[in-house]
């Protein structure tokens, strides 16, 4: 992204210091004589003759490495609206929360009895997220949304074999679904089968009817949907299933969209996850860790895996349910993401939640209202935490959905998710999130509409995106195939 004022010749040569601009003899340090004996070295045919490190003074070694530490864009630095992932600003005190050695050092083989409150801390969180979702029991155990998906359906598997349901191998997934959906099922061992959505971006009736069979193990249905819609015949979609003893699973991701406005549970889902590092506000850019509970019904509960975190005779334990699937990662989950959901709701509380999800559906109308002119709107009514518009429009010049989103860098945006879902050709999927104001989402509503017009009058200077950023355009193709994540000395 732009760095300050900084001209590019001189950025490029700040990149190249650390690197290229070795000197010899040039060093960041000096070491004392030695006054202990020397260690003996590894054997001669373990030792390089040369390591053609850079040799460089120590502020050219900070400057470098402050320069690329100011290339980073996140959340803290600019609006971040990549759909689906819920970018959202995460209140900075959980950290200081996170942080202290109570939480920090908290260790997993600790007696039960000297972390009580770790304990009490989970399982109050397992007993909140049972309230946003309508269901009985819950495990803070998997570490990531897709894993809680995969959990979801062990939990579907091992509920049918217990009743000798054996014949249950299809799972059915939406087209509009998360694309984690069919993946997490297919890993399980289910077979996938695809359902189609209406015109108006539901569940088609009809294709679902002609699907639903006794081999129908679940349905795993993204609610609201990647089309940021939620679907009006939700109720009979799970009567549908439920009739012919299919589970509905619900991927509960965005739930960002729905806090204090439904629960999917008493829709008749019988497993949802949450991924709190969307939802509940753990800084998680670059993959970093995550936590993807799921809660399930009544029935359910006895299969979940291990370990659930229960009260019993006033002390907290970790216990195995009866029919428990088994251990799905090391000890009890990723805690400090845990810890910062749990900081989130207590803060907010129910009213705050519940306005939390009307802000940021609120914020993605106010988008899908002002740019609906300028691109695109395949699938034209309110929607909920987020709205998809297509680049179609613009691809009579030339420009696709990717130029658009390289254009908005130089406008000093963090570009949208892009080509998905897959129900839309050159889509762009944005979530604004609750946490931004109206002046941003006017200036970024401002550089979407004025790239719409680049599009129309000057093409090129889109299609060329970006243009202020230390790299342009990147073969991706190639980056992604033959990825070159090494430094060689120059000849
Ligand atoms: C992000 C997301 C997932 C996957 O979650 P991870 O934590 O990245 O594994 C699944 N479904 C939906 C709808 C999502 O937005």
């Amino acid at each position: 992204m732009k760095v300050g004022a900084v001209p590019k010749s001189e950025q490029a040569r700040r990149r190249r210091l650390l690197m290229d601009a070795s000197q010899p003899g040039r060093v960041g340090s000096t070491l004392p004589d030695l006054d202990v004996p020397a260690a003996r070295l590894p054997p001669k045919a373990l030792l390089r003759s040369d390591l053609p490190l850079p040799e460089v003074s120590e502020p050219e070694v900070v400057r470098y490495f402050t320069y690329l530490s100011r290339l980073n864009y996140g959340v803290d630095s600019g609006f971040y609206p990549l759909g689906s992932c819920t970018m959202k600003y995460n209140p900075k005190r959980h950290e200081d929360i996170a942080r202290q050695p109570g939480c920090a050092q908290v260790h997993p083989l600790q007696p039960e009895a000297t972390v009580q409150g770790a304990l009490q801390l989970m399982y109050e969180l397992q007993g909140m997220l049972q309230e946003v979702t309508g269901l009985a029991a819950c495990t803070l155990a998997p570490a990531a949304g897709a894993q809680g998906e995969l959990t979801g359906m062990m939990v579907t598997r091992a509920y049918h074999l217990s009743r000798e349901d054996t014949q249950r191998r299809v799972v059915l997934v939406p087209d509009a679904a998360h694309g984690t959906n069919p993946a997490s099922a297919a890993m399980c061992g289910f077979q996938v089968a695809t359902v189609s959505s209406d015109p108006r971006g539901n569940v088609d009736l009809g294709a679902l009817g002609r699907l639903v069979t006794p081999e129908v193990a679940a349905i795993m249905l993204t609610m609201p949907n990647t089309l940021g819609l939620f679907d009006p015949n939700i109720l009979q979609v799970c009567e549908l299933v439920h009739r012919h003893g299919g589970l509905v699973y619900g991927d509960g991701a965005n739930m960002n969209a729905l806090l204090g406005q439904v629960k999917l549970g008493e829709l008749g889902f019988d497993i949802v996850h949450l991924n709190l590092h969307k939802t509940f506000s753990s800084p998680h850019g670059g993959g970093g860790p995550g936590a993807g509970p799921i809660c399930v019904s009544t029935s359910l509960a006895p299969f979940l895996p291990s370990p659930v975190v229960e009260l019993r005779d006033g002390r907290y334990r970790l216990a195995t349910p009866e029919h428990s699937t088994g251990r799905l990662s090391a000890f009890s989950g990723n805690f400090g993401v845990l810890l910062r959901a749990y900081c989130y709701i207590r803060t907010l509380g129910e009213a705050g939640l519940r306005q939390a999800s009307q802000d940021a559906v609120l914020n993605a109308n106010y988008i899908r209202s002002l740019l609906r002119t300028a691109y695109h709107l395949p699938y034209d009514r309110t929607c909920l935490h987020e709205v998809v518009f297509s680049a179609s429009r613009q691809r009579a010049s030339g420009v696709k959905a990717l130029d658009v989103c390289k254009r908005l860098i130089d406008y000093g945006f963090h570009p949208p998710t892009m080509y998905f879902p897959l129900v839309v050709e050159e889509a762009l999927m944005i979530e604004p999130t609750e946490t931004e104001d109206k002046e941003t989402l006017d200036a970024f509503i401002a550089a979407m509409r004025a790239i719409a017009r680049e599009a129309d009058t000057d093409p090129d200077v889109v299609r060329s995106a970006p243009h202020d950023t230390p790299n342009t355009r990147l073969d991706e193709a190639r980056a992604a195939r033959q990825p070159d994540l090494r430094w060689r000395p120059q000849a």
